[in-house]
């Protein structure tokens, strides 16, 4: 047992709607565990009918397969009643009337109904046995009986109509208060259904109790019968779900109100994030296969979003970790990553500025920096990793212009100039996630010497559809969104998309891209 554990999905009710949803979730390989009472609504009830492939199955037998079937997928079954759930999406704490605490990432509500039975005495002991309410259920083991029908609400002309089609000795017994319309009486004489008024006075069995007697009307007299049809009034089991503001909505059906569910979507998540329901929790006109194939298809939904959500945290922790330092050493540890060529758009614009002292962001191996070397420039190359200082110096070494190449290590989310400046400061392909650029912009700005140049390089979001940059929807942007950031001091020289060719990295095929350019002179 795996108390005080945190599965993904607690599945409150292992009736077929539960196991059935936790069959989905297990064979997912999600961590389920199934909280059940061990009291399904059909336990009283010999046989299940209606039920492809186990037609006829005794109730529990039905549900212990099930267990032993989702057992198989390491879904775990414990008997117990759910009291209490709390917390949120991601954080639910479940709590048994045994004393059990679980958490769950999801909660599945499949806990069923309870029927409330007319009022007539003697007739709860015979619920199951030969007290019925669902033709479809047990009507074929009634056939050509003698039948009475209680009815305690309008809806009873409709069971009329179902049971006369298996019985054509059908008694309708109106209670008290209760008015049939006249079109329903009309069809029922028409089908053969007779009709007596008044409440029943009890349900009378053979002494044994063994065997249905019949009914006591209200003028005393017996009314010889093998079964009785009722309206039960079903109402759902979860008065744990109040607290998280989850209340039994009513059940209506044919303009009356039948008895209580919980609301639900259609993807079986009710009103709170992360809980979801599904079976006769939510539809009590809903059968055994009905419910279990609604279990089944909510322990999908369920699935589903837990998938999505985990994609998600992937992807936040991929790029947190991305965007860190020690991506960056571990990436710079092996093979040599870039071409070392110089940047196409730092080619394209440097040549008409005067050589001076040249920053340049996020340095990498050192391409650009000993570029600008070899073209005149004293170039100070910042990054945050390490190895990329260590690779730049080796590289500048290895190109003779180790004394125009400076290292320094920069975080540039942090980067602050202190008065310190320089004729160009360039950015090629450094990007943040989540916006996180005009704030560098702004730092770098700070940086450009009086009549300098801010030259900021990019990849632009039209890039995405090229297939060439996976995985770069957060942090791509344009030179228009990093505008604002330039101070007023700066004139904006060119801001633009500006097409070039990539080579695709397997086929070798050239590319249509674009980059993001942004170009500014400081005037003071
Ligand atoms: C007498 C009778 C006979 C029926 N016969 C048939 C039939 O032959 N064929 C047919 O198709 N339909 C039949 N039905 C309808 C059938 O019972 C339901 O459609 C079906 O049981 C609904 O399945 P479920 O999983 O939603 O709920 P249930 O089967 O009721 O299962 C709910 C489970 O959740 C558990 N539970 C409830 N609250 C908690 C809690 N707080 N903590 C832990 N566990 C909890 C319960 O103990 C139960 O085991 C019959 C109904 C009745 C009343």
């Amino acid at each position: 047992m795996s108390e005080n554990e945190t599965y993904d999905v607690v599945v409150i009710g292992g009736g077929v709607a539960g196991l059935s949803g936790a069959m989905a979730l297990g064979r997912s390989r999600r961590s389920v565990l199934v909280v059940d009472a061990g009291e399904p609504r059909n336990a009283p009830a010999d046989h299940a009918h209606n039920y492809l492939g186990r037609e006829g199955a005794p109730p529990l037998e039905l549900l212990a397969d099930g267990r032993a079937e989702v057992a198989a997928y390491d879904v775990e079954v414990v008997t117990d009643r759910v009291v209490g759930l709390s917390g949120e999406v991601d954080g639910f704490l479940v709590t048994t009337e045994g004393g059990r605490r679980y958490g769950a990432r999801r909660v599945l509500v499949t806990g069923g109904v309870v029927d409330e039975l007319p009022d007539v005495p003697g007739l709860a002991e015979r619920w199951g046995i030969d007290v019925l309410h669902c033709p479809y259920c047990h009507g074929w083991e009634v056939r050509d009986q003698a039948l009475a029908i209680l009815a305690t609400t309008p809806m009873a002309a409709h069971q009329g109509l179902l049971f006369s089609q298996l019985s054509d000795d059908v008694v309708m017994v109106v209670h008290d208060g209760v008015e049939l319309p006249d079109e329903e009486l009309e069809k029922l004489g028409a089908i053969g259904v007779r009709v007596v008024h008044g409440t029943p006075q009890e349900v009378v069995a053979k002494d044994d109790g063994d065997a249905l007697v019949g009914l006591r009307l209200a003028d005393g007299s017996i009314l010889e019968r093998q079964a009785i049809v009722v309206a039960s009034r079903p109402h759902v089991r979860a008065d744990y779900l109040g607290p998280l503001g989850i209340e039994p909505q009513p059940f209506e059906m044919g303009g009356a109100v039948l008895g209580s569910v919980i609301a639900v979507e259609p993807t079986g998540a009710t009103s709170v994030p992360g809980v979801f329901a599904a079976g006769n929790a939510t539809d009590i006109s809903m059968t055994l296969m009905a419910s279990a194939a609604h279990g089944n298809r909510v322990g999908a939904w369920i699935n589903a979003e837990l998938a999505s959500a985990d994609a998600d945290s992937a992807v936040r922790a991929r790029r947190d970790g991305f965007f860190e330092q020690p991506a960056w050493e571990e990436r710079y540890s092996g093979d040599r990553v870039w071409s070392g060529r110089v940047n196409v758009q730092l080619a394209a614009e440097a040549p008409s500025l005067t050589p001076g002292r040249a920053l340049d962001i996020g340095c990498g191996e050192g391409g650009d920096a000993i570029w600008l070397a070899s073209q005149g420039w004293e170039v100070t190359a910042v990054d945050f990793a390490e190895a990329a200082l260590a690779r730049t110096t080796e590289h500048a070494r290895e190109a003779g212009v180790e004394d125009r190449v400076h290292t320094r290590q920069v975080d540039v989310r942090t980067f602050e100039p202190t008065g310190e400046t320089w004729d160009l400061v360039t950015s090629h392909f450094f990007h943040l996630p989540d916006g996180g650029m005009p704030d560098v912009v702004r730092r770098l700005a700070a940086a450009v010497a009086p009549g300098g140049t801010l030259l900021v390089v990019g990849h632009h979001p039209e890039d995405l559809t090229t297939g060439l940059r996976h995985g770069h929807t957060s942090f791509m942007f344009t030179s228009d969104e990093l505008v604002p950031a330039v101070p007023p001091d700066f004139v904006v020289e060119v801001s633009e998309a500006r097409p070039r060719t990539q080579a695709h990295p397997e086929t070798g095929e050239e590319i249509a891209v674009a980059d993001a350019v942004l170009r500014a002179r400081r005037t003071s």
